[in-house]
C-alpha cells in the first residue's frame, strides 16, 4: 500500500476554491456581452491597470518590441518556434483525408478542414509566457487556419516584448493587449473594434480557464488548461537532487500549483525532501514554489512499479516526469497523462519552452479525457457519401426505411423509400 511522506490539498480541493472564480466570471462575461469595448477597456484598467481605447498593437508597436530584444534572444526563439512547427508539421503530416468504398456502390470519406478563425490566450500575469504564442498560434497556422488572432496582458503596465514578438514571429494575424477573462470574452464574444473567433485555446490561470470553460458551446476550446501541475515518478536510478529540482521547476508557476513525488524509495523520498528545504532557501522564485510546496506538494512511496503505476494513473497529471529504470514501460503503460518527459535527460521545461511539443496540456484531472493542444485541435474532421449505383442506393434505402419506421420516423422512412421507388423499382411497405 502506497504511504504519503508529505499531503497536499487534493486537486478536488482546489476545484472548490474556484466557486468563488467561477462567479466573478460570470459577471465580467456578462458586463463584456452588455457593453462590449467599454467593459473590456474597464475591466483592463481595473485587473491590469492599462488603460487604451484601441487594444490592437500596430505594425510599428510590433517592430519597437522586437526591437527591444537582442539578437541571441530573436534566435532562441526562432530556434524553439522552428522544433515547435516541425513537429507539428509531422503530427500534421499523419491526418490523413479518407475515401473508402464499403459497399459496391457506397462510397464514404473524411476531409480535414482547419477552423476559420482562432483566438490564442498566451498568458503573462506573473511571468511573460512567450512559449504559449509557439504552442498556439503558429500551431493554428500550421494546421492552416486563415485567422489567428492573440492576446497577452500587460506586464510591467506595457506590452511584453518577448511576447509580442514570438506572437508576430509564430505568424498572428492579429495581436491585441489583453488579459484575463476580458481578453478570452472579447475574442469569444466579439466587441466592435475585435471580430469573434470561432474557437478559444491557450493556458491561463484559474481565472481564464474558467472563462473558457464558461463560453464553451458558443465558441470551440482546446482544453481545459489551467494552473500547472508536475508529477515526477521515479526509482533510485536518480538523485534526490534532480527530483527536487524539476518539483520546484514547476512548483514556481504559482501558488496553487501541485507538484507530486511518486516513488519506490522511501530514501529517494526523503532525500528529496531535504533538498526541496534547501534549494528553496536560494531559488529566486521561492515565495512562489513554498507556497504551492507547502499546500498542494506530495510525497508518496509505493510498494512495486505497477503500483506506482496505478497511483499516476489516478493522479492524471498534466506533466509526468520519468525517471527509473521502466521509462519505456511507463510508456507504454500509463493511460493518464499530459505529456510524458522520459529520462533524466529530459524534463518539463524542454517540452515548456523549446523541444517542440506542445506545452498547453490538460489539468485537473482532465488528462482522463483529452490530451494536450496538438495541430489536430485546429482540424475539424468532417464526413461525407456518395452512392453511385442505383442498387446500392435501393438496398440502403430499404433497410433504411424500415429501420426509420423501428424509430416511428415516418418522413425518414419516406426519403429512403422514394429513392427504393426510383432506383429499384420496388417500394418498402409500411
Ligand atoms: P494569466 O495571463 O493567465 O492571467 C493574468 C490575468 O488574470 C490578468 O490579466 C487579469 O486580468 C486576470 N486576473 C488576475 N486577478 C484577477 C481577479 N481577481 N479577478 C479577475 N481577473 C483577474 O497569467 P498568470 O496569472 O501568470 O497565470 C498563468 C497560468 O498559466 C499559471 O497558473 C500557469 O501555471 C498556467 N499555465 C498552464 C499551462 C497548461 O498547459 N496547463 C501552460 C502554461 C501556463
Amino acid at each position: 500500500m502506497a504511504i504519503w511522506l508529505k499531503r497536499g490539498k487534493d486537486v478536488d480541493a482546489r476545484a472548490a476554491a474556484d466557486r468563488q472564480v467561477r462567479t466573478i466570471v460570470e459577471a465580467i462575461l456578462t458586463d463584456i456581452e452588455q457593453r462590449g469595448d467599454a467593459a473590456v477597456r474597464d475591466l483592463s484598467i481595473r485587473f491590469d491597470q492599462w488603460d487604451r481605447d484601441d487594444f490592437r498593437l500596430s505594425p510599428a508597436e510590433i517592430e519597437a518590441c522586437k526591437a527591444e530584444l537582442t539578437d541571441q534572444d530573436l534566435a532562441d526563439i526562432e530556434f524553439a518556434q522552428s522544433q515547435v512547427r516541425n513537429f507539428a508539421q509531422k503530427q500534421r503530416e499523419t491526418m490523413l483525408d479518407l475515401e473508402v468504398e464499403t459497399l459496391p456502390g457506397v462510397t464514404l470519406g473524411h476531409r480535414h478542414v482547419p477552423i476559420n478563425a482562432v483566438g490564442c490566450y498566451v498568458p503573462g500575469g506573473k511571468y511573460p509566457l512567450l512559449a504559449s504564442a509557439h504552442m498556439s498560434v503558429l500551431t493554428a497556422k500550421v494546421a492552416g487556419c486563415p485567422r489567428v488572432i492573440t492576446c497577452a496582458p500587460p506586464f510591467n503596465g506595457r506590452p511584453a516584448p518577448a511576447i509580442v514578438a514570438a506572437q508576430a514571429m509564430a505568424g498572428a494575424d492579429e495581436i491585441y493587449v489583453l488579459g484575463g477573462v476580458q481578453a478570452i470574452g472579447a475574442m469569444a464574444i466579439g466587441t466592435a473594434s475585435i471580430d469573434p473567433v470561432d474557437m478559444l485555446v491557450g493556458p491561463g490561470n484559474a481565472f481564464v480557464a474558467e472563462a473558457k470553460r464558461q463560453l464553451y458551446g458558443r465558441v470551440g476550446i482546446d482544453l481545459f488548461a489551467g494552473p500547472t501541475e508536475t508529477l515526477v515518478i521515479a526509482d533510485e536510478s536518480v538523485d534526490g537532487e534532480l527530483c527536487a529540482t524539476d518539483l520546484l521547476g514547476q512548483a514556481e508557476h504559482g501558488p496553487t500549483s501541485p507538484a507530486i513525488l511518486l516513488t519506490n524509495s522511501e530514501k529517494l523520498a526523503r532525500d528529496t525532501m531535504a533538498e526541496i528545504e534547501r534549494l528553496l532557501a536560494i531559488l529566486p522564485t521561492a515565495d512562489m514554489a513554498r507556497k504551492s510546496w507547502a499546500d498542494y506538494g506530495e510525497v508518496i512511496v509505493c510498494e512495486s512499479y505497477e503500483e506506482m503505476l496505478a497511483e499516476a494513473d489516478r493522479i492524471a497529471s498534466e506533466h509526468v516526469q520519468v525517471m527509473t529504470d521502466r521509462d519505456m514501460w511507463f510508456r507504454d503503460n500509463l493511460s493518464n497523462f499530459g505529456a510524458l518527459f522520459l529520462g533524466p535527460r529530459t524534463n518539463v521545461a524542454y517540452g515548456d519552452k523549446v523541444i517542440g511539443t506542445n506545452h498547453t496540456l490538460p489539468t485537473m484531472k482532465a488528462a482522463r479525457y483529452t490530451g494536450g493542444l496538438w495541430v489536430g485541435k485546429f482540424i475539424k474532421t468532417c464526413t461525407w457519401q456518395t452512392v453511385t449505383s442505383d442498387a446500392a442506393s435501393a438496398t440502403i434505402g430499404e433497410y433504411g426505411s424500415r429501420l426509420s419506421m423501428l424509430e416511428g420516423f415516418v418522413g425518414h422512412a419516406e426519403q429512403a423509400n422514394i429513392r427504393v421507388r426510383r432506383y429499384g423499382s420496388r417500394n418498402v411497405p409500411y
